[in-house]
């Protein structure tokens, strides 16, 4: 059978964090529909640098986006990429340094934020920009929409790999910090979307992770070696066997072997061993 993948990434949303306020992702380990571990990030914990990282299975200093500023297109071998090139379908839900990483056009402020073109390693997408992110106005979309355009992404072109990337809860943290009313709600406003989503994407035939790129400090910030900046939550609903034992530790570098495998394409050589 041919197998698909949903990949979330909840923008800033540690390991406590998720765990202690993800109701229906903790429900559905508690019944054993989905397993949950915690998973180590790599470092320097910045968004941009993980995305790569998720996405390649290299350490930023390896793939060379180490940092926020230093935003460019992807060089090295990535998930989109390596399936795309094996004859998959690619599709996400982002923000726009994805659209930098993957499509590797120019950003059109009043076009680009809807994507479809089959020679771009995102072959469709609904990107958003958050202009004018701020203190007065987080600029985030609704996690039940990106959701649903997730789930449109999904029924219109069936692509095999789909990202969502939600941001909220990272710009919550960094507005109110990690230990705040405000950031602990985002993450759960994720889990009360993914409880109507993931029910749906799985009868749409995909297997769904979720995870996340770094977590946040009280301060208001990540990037350094806190656990409270590396330690995020790494949950799969889906069918593959022989998976790790409860508690073990996760790298992050292994995500995008472990995605392509669940594709049924041969991983880089360049990327960390698989998880499963
Ligand atoms: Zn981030």
């Amino acid at each position: 059978m041919n197998k698909k993948v949903i990949l979330v990434i909840m923008d800033g949303s540690g390991y406590d964090a998720a765990t202690s306020q993800c109701g229906y992702l903790e429900g559905a380990v508690e019944l054993g529909q989905a397993r949950r571990w915690k998973m180590i990030t790599a470092t320097p914990s910045l968004s941009g640098p993980m995305y790569e990282s998720i996405h390649t299975g290299l350490w930023p200093h390896e793939h060379g986006i180490v940092s926020n500023e230093g935003m460019r297109a992807s060089t090295s071998a990535n998930i989109f990429s390596v399936a795309r090139a094996a004859g998959k379908t690619t599709a996400a839900v982002a923000q726009e340094y994805f659209h930098k990483l993957y499509v590797d056009r120019p950003w059109d402020r009043l076009r680009s934020v809807e994507h479809s073109d089959p020679d771009t390693d995102i072959q469709h997408a609904r990107f958003y920009s958050m202009e004018g992110y701020g203190p007065v106005n987080a600029m985030a979309p609704a996690e039940i929409d990106l959701c649903a355009q997730v789930t449109i992404l999904a029924e219109t072109h069936q692509p095999d790999y789909l990202l969502l990337h939600s941001c909220a809860a990272d710009t919550l943290g960094h507005t109110f910090g990690g230990d705040s009313a405000e950031y602990r709600w985002q993450v759960w406003m994720i889990d009360n979307a993914l409880s109507r989503a993931i029910p749906t994407w799985r009868d749409l035939g995909y297997e769904v992770i979720v995870t996340a790129d770094h977590g946040m400090n009280a301060e208001k910030h990540h990037g350094g070696m806190e656990k409270i900046m590396r330690e995020v939550p790494f949950y799969y609903f889906g069918e593959a066997e022989s998976l790790p034992e409860d508690g073990k530790e996760l790298s992050q570098l292994g995500i995008a072997a472990t995605v392509l495998r669940r594709l049924e394409v041969t991983p880089a050589d360049t990327m960390r061993p698989a998880l499963f």
